[in-house]
């Protein structure tokens, strides 16, 4: 029977709804729906965390309506019910728990608490020719930026992290720094697509030294510094985009390329929300072709955060007998690597 998963850990409502299927779990998705927040907080600059919550409490049980009606299912046709349970803001996370919880506890069906880490992770399994483990992830995200040895579902060694800033994060300072609107990231690459290449160059932090660490705090200032000192035309802006994005692709390439090599393995998997960035798609699947590994990306939609991946990831739990018991609990900070092994 089909699983509702539900996503509320940041500034995205996210639902969908997902049959368990081993083989090809993309078929068994049936109906998905997302409501962003980015209007919400665009005045801010920034997700104002109470704003975030309220809105959840406005658009969820909508969304799982909407989703319901597009698979043509009702709540009793649920087999189960997955939710993101950390890590993320606590007010926002406590509506999609308490919510996930409560319609589980009312239906009799299992619930589970998800990691929404491990849902970004296993987000490529929903397309064709699914990856199998073992495999590297390189998650990059607005609050992450790791790379992950993945032995199975549940077995994370957590090769390497970010010191300062995380990747989407550095995209969405950076686009702020230059003057463009909140949420900067996906502006900033549509911009570096017209940037001319050579005119800026910078650093590939931490790259002159072993070690799978990221910090890319740094680039920032360098950016900073270049548009200071800069005519401030709109070419340049984008030639000074071209440049950031440029370092941080080639960046992640550098560590990609290392921690394969340190594994072993022959299969990278990109998730989280700048797995969107098409330099950073284009650029890992050529490295792939000519070092002889093999890539795996979600589509575009489920890079950033979404409901899919919420119930992916809690179906596979939910079909080797795990279950959250009847409290309502959530995890703001959580570990990827203390997770139970899924089997
Ligand atoms: P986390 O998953 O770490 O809790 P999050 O859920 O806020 O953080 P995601 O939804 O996975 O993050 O991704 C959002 C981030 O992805 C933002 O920082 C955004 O700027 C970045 N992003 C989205 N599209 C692109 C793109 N095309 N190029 C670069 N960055 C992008
Ligand atoms: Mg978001
Ligand atoms: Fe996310």
């Amino acid at each position: 029977r089909p699983i509702l998963g539900i996503e509320t850990s940041c500034d995205e409502t996210g639902v969908a709804l997902l049959r368990w299927e081993p083989q090809a779990p993309g078929q068994g998705l049936l109906a998905h729906a997302l409501y962003t927040q980015i209007k919400l907080h665009a005045d801010y600059g920034g997700v104002v965390p109470e704003l975030a919550s309220r809105d959840h409490v406005r658009k969820l049980l909508p969304l799982v309506r909407e989703a319901l009606a597009q698979a043509g299912l009702t709540p009793a046709d649920l087999g189960g019910v997955a939710y993101t349970a950390g890590p993320g803001l606590v007010g926002a996370l406590l509506v999609g728990a308490a919510t996930g919880r409560a319609m589980a506890w009312a239906l009799g069906v299992p619930a589970i608490g998800v990691h929404h880490m491990e849902g970004h992770l296993l987000a490529p399994l929903l397309e064709e020719d699914p990856p199998e483990a073992p495999f590297v992830a390189l998650l990059v995200s607005g609050g992450h930026s790791m790379l992950v040895e993945v032995q199975a579902v549940g077995r994370y060694r957590i090769l390497g992290d970010t010191l300062d800033d995380a990747a989407g994060e550095a995209f969405d300072k950076t686009a702020k720094l230059m003057g463009l609107p909140y949420p900067g990231g996906p502006a900033l690459a549509k911009l570096a697509a017209s940037g001319q290449a050579g005119r800026f160059r910078f650093s590939r932090p931490m790259t002159d030294r072993p070690g799978l660490d990221f910090s890319f705090s740094g680039l920032k200032t360098q950016v900073l510094l270049a548009w200071r000192q800069s005519d401030q035309s709109e070419q340049t802006r984008a030639d000074i985009a071209r440049a950031f994005e440029e370092a941080i692709v080639d960046t992640l390439l550098i560590k990609c390329r290392r921690a394969l090599a340190e594994t072993g393995a022959r299969r990278l998997v990109i998730a989280g929300g700048v797995g969107a960035n098409r330099r950073l798609r284009e650029e890992l699947a050529a490295a792939g072709v000519s070092d002889g590994f093999k890539t795996y990306f979600p589509r575009l939609q489920f890079c950033t955060d979404n409901g899919a991946m919420i119930a992916l990831a809690g179906a596979i739990r939910l079909a080797h007998g795990q279950q959250q018991d009847e409290s309502v609990q959530v995890f703001p900070r959580w570990d990827l690597q203390t997770l139970p092994p899924a089997a």
